[in-house]
Formats: C-alpha cells, structure tokens, sequence
C-alpha cells in the first residue's frame, strides 16, 4: 500500500516545531528518523493531513554530562547511544540496549524521542529510561514539563505527550553517581526482532547482593511496566529464585503472537533469571 496524501514541513527550530503543531491540529505528526512513522503510512494505520520534519533541528541534537546527569537530545539516534563514549560511560545500559534495536539500517536512522512518543510496548528504550530513574523533558508553548519516565508510558503506543508538545531530551542520572549497575536481557525470534520478552534491571551490588533493584519488564502487557513485588523479592538476594517465584504477581501478560499468557509468563521467569545472573557477573554471564 502507499501513504495517504500530506503536506510536508520542515521545521527551522524547536519553537517553529511547536508553533507548527498547534497551527496543524492535533492529527497532525512530526517526523523524526521515520522508521516507525513511514511504515504505519504506508499501512494506512495513520493518515496525518501534514508531517512536521523535526530532523534538521540542532537544539534537539547533543549528548552532554553535567552535574551527574547525562542528557540526551531528542534526535539522539540508536547508533549514536551504541557508539558515544559518554552513553558508554554514564549510560551503560543504553549502549547495550541499541544494540538489541532492530538492524544497523534502522540505528541509523531512529531515534530516541521517534521511540518514546512510539511507544511500543516492546521497546527496548522505554523499559531501559524507567530503570535508570530518567526523566523525560517535553516542550509545548507554555513551556517546558519533566516527566518522570514511569509517568510517561500511559498505555498502548499512548504517552503523557499532550496535543503540540515535542519530545526534546531524556535526562539519565549517571551511573557513576547511582552507583547502579544495570542489563538488559531479551527474547526475540530473530536477532534485530521485537522481543517476545525482555527486562531491564538496575541494582547496586555489593558483596554479591542487590540493593535498590528496579525491574522493568516488556513485550508482555501494554506498556514496560515496572514489577514492584520482583524488585522486592530481588532487594538483599544473591540470585533470582525469590524474585523469579513472585513474577506472576506483577504481570498479567496478554496472549499473543508469540504465545498464550502462561507461555509469556515463563518467558519473564526466564530473562529475569538471566538477567539477574549477568548483573552480578558483573555482565559477562
Ligand atoms: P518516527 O518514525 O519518525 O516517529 C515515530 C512516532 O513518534 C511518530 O508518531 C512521531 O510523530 C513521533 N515522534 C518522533 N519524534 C518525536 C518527538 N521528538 N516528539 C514527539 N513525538 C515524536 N524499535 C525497538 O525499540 N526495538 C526493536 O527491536 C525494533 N525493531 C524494529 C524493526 C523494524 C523492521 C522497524 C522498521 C522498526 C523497529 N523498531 C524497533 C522501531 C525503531 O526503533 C524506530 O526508530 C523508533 O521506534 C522510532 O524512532 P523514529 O525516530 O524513527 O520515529
């Protein structure tokens, strides 16, 4: 199929982004590394009457640390969070994180606001910003909003973004000064597939025992959801057995394509499991 027809703009700044958005109405999109927008187009699933493009807008670029906080622009691309050296540094687990995100063509071109305002509930991105405690910055015209990244994910592909706001950056407490370490684990089909499963932990380890874990689990309900009763079967342990015991008190996992509910809940005990392993193997389990 092709894409319905719309107008094209391409914003001169974040301000005439905005400005853009309100004057289009609230059907209208804004376009960032595409990979996402282009497919549901060209599916029909979305038939916006304009497309704002946001991809040439400098204030939206950038990674930079200052007072322990690691800040990412809006039009940071998956490639860039697996090659900078501040992700590697200050944000570890987003470096790790790329690399489970589709193929190199899509790195090249998706970015990291194209995958909040996505919100798909198989992403790595969302899961990973909620364990790290981040913060997402959004812009409209009355100004700028904080919101914290569990806030954010309001339901299926639906965000806290209101009608002509923009994603500009994700704010991330660095690692050195959480003294968190954190992994991701997955299950996909194929390598660079949405994953039938995954989890994002982050925890301080000392002596071989976590403490202040975070969970995060997706693909297995409508948003990354954040597992309250693991992470707390997971605080003072030195392996999984606890935590993996209490999974089904924090997920109901909807039957899908990838199998019924019991099937998506062991696929949880499972990358919990290996996740917890490779925390405290330091990440190299
Ligand atoms: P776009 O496609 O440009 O936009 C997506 C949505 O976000 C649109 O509604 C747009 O209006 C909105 N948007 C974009 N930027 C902003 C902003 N700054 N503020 C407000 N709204 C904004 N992703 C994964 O996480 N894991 C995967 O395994 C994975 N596999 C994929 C496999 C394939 C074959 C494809 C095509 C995509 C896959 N993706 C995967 C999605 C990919 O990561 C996308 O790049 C990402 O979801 C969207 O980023 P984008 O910049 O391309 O956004």
């Amino acid at each position: 199929m092709k894409a319905a027809p719309f107008s094209y703009v391409r914003a001169t700044s974040r301000d005439d982004a905005i400005k853009r958005l309100i004057e289009a109405g609230p059907d209208a999109r804004v376009i960032a590394g595409g990979q996402s927008l282009l497919a549901s187009l060209a599916f029909r699933l979305s038939e916006p009457p304009v497309l704002i493009d946001i991809g040439r807008i400098d204030d939206l670029r950038g990674i930079v640390i200052a007072n322990d906080t690691l800040t990412l622009g809006a039009l940071t691309r998956h490639r860039d969070l697996a090659t900078s050296p501040l992700v590697a540094t200050h944000a570890p687990l987003l470096r790790k994180a790329a690399h489970h995100i589709a193929h190199p063509a899509i790195r090249n071109r998706g970015t990291i606001g194209g995958s909040l305002a996505y919100a798909d509930p198989a992403a790595e991105l969302p899961a990973c910003l909620i364990a790290l405690e981040a913060t997402i910055i959004v812009a409209g015209v009355s100004g700028e909003r904080r919101i914290p990244a569990d806030k954010f994910f309001t339901g299926l592909f639906e965000t806290a973004l209101a009608p002509g706001e923009l994603i500009v950056a994700v704010d991330v407490p660095s690692a050195s000064a959480t003294r968190r370490a954190a992994t991701i684990y997955e299950i996909a089909r194929r390598s660079g597939d949405y994953a039938m499963a995954g989890v994002a932990l982050t925890a301080q380890v000392d002596a071989g025992r976590m403490s202040l874990p975070r969970v995060v689990f997706f693909g297995l309900g409508d948003t990354a959801m954040l597992a309250a009763k693991t992470a707390a079967a997971l605080t003072g342990a030195s392996d999984a057995n606890a935590a993996v015991a209490v999974v089904a008190q924090d997920l109901s996992p909807p039957a899908d394509q990838h199998g019924n509910a019991e099937t998506k809940l062991q696929l949880a005990r499972v990358v919990l499991k290996r996740a917890v392993a490779d925390l405290l193997a330091g990440g190299r389990a």
